[in-house]
């Protein structure tokens, strides 16, 4: 009798956060840090860390180094090596040739200025000069429209031929887009579920275009509400009432537990951040997750 096939058994949970280097760890990321390792730890899953420093002209030299230490100082240590998005040139190249080759993928002559007239969405080819550095963008099909259920923020869904248009994945100046990498990355690192902040709403269904178009999974996805000052901006490295002490991160911590949603720990006294991460995976729920918060001063 021939053996039983071997049961299939689904991919391990696994979370990431994927700060970008452009300055210190702050309250609105550290939002996305605890609830993305929440997520990932309160389903026994893992998660790991990806700096994305592909915008190297938009990169603060040491802010890496320091976002690193300050998770750490947090509790929140990945478990895998960090990947940086530095060094996955070829990884991005790959991909991009294949949506080349498949026709999903197009070298674009357009400027800035050549788009004006359609409000910034490429929708076709404008430019009248061919220049040395073309961009590469993604071919959006006519009448493209995607949705999904977001796990907090409910069902999302944006007409991306319309609203959106062909978009970058090669930049002109020969940066990589956020768009691909962030892609190409999730896949590589086997991530099932996207928790980040809801400014990044908007991107997925970008992203869910690629994955589609490169024949990899989507993950599921969870936009966690933005931490904005008064002027209704969202929270900048620049703000004021919140700094992070990496000497003392517990009161951030749990302030980042309340904006959460979640109930108030007894923790012992003397607690420390590993105590208050153990109590909190214990009793954290998603489903407590606010969709938006109401402005803090900064
Ligand atoms: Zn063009």
């Amino acid at each position: 009798m021939p053996d039983p096939a071997p049961a299939i058994s689904p991919p391990p949970h696994r979370g990431r956060f994927a700060p970008s280097p452009t300055g210190d760890l702050h309250a609105g990321s550290l939002l996305a840090a605890l609830g993305s390792w929440l997520c990932a730890r309160s389903a026994g899953g893992e998660w790991l860390v990806r700096i994305e420093d592909v915008d190297r002209p938009r990169e603060v030299p040491g802010a890496a180094e320091r976002q690193l230490a300050t998770l750490h100082a947090c509790g929140l240590v990945p478990d895998g090596p960090v990947l940086r998005q530095s060094g996955r040139g070829n990884a991005y190249r790959a991909a991009l040739d294949r949506l080349l080759a498949q026709g999903d993928a197009f070298h674009c002559h357009c400027s800035r200025a050549d788009l004006a007239a359609t409000g910034g969405v490429h929708l076709h080819c404008v430019a009248h000069r061919r220049r040395p550095d073309p961009a590469v963008r993604f071919r959006v099909r006519p009448r493209t429209r995607i949705g999904f259920q977001d796990r907090v923020q409910g069902w999302f869904e944006q007409d991306v031929s319309r609203e959106v248009g062909d978009f970058v994945l090669l930049r002109a100046d020969g940066c990589w887009a956020y768009q691909l990498a962030v892609v190409v990355d999730d896949a590589a690192q086997g991530v099932t579920e996207v928790v980040r902040g809801a400014d990044l709403l908007d991107s997925t269904p970008r992203q869910m275009l690629l994955q589609r178009a490169l024949g990899l999974p989507t993950p599921a996805y969870l936009h966690l509400p933005l931490l904005r000052g008064r002027d209704g901006r969202k929270l900048s490295k620049s703000e004021a009432d919140l700094p992070l002490d990496p000497g003392d991160p517990l009161p951030s911590l749990q302030l980042a537990w309340q904006r959460l949603g979640q109930a108030a720990l007894a923790l012992p006294s003397g607690a420390g951040p590993e105590a208050f991460l153990d109590a909190a995976a214990a009793h954290f729920d998603a489903r407590r997750i606010p969709r938006s918060l109401p402005p803090v001063d900064g």
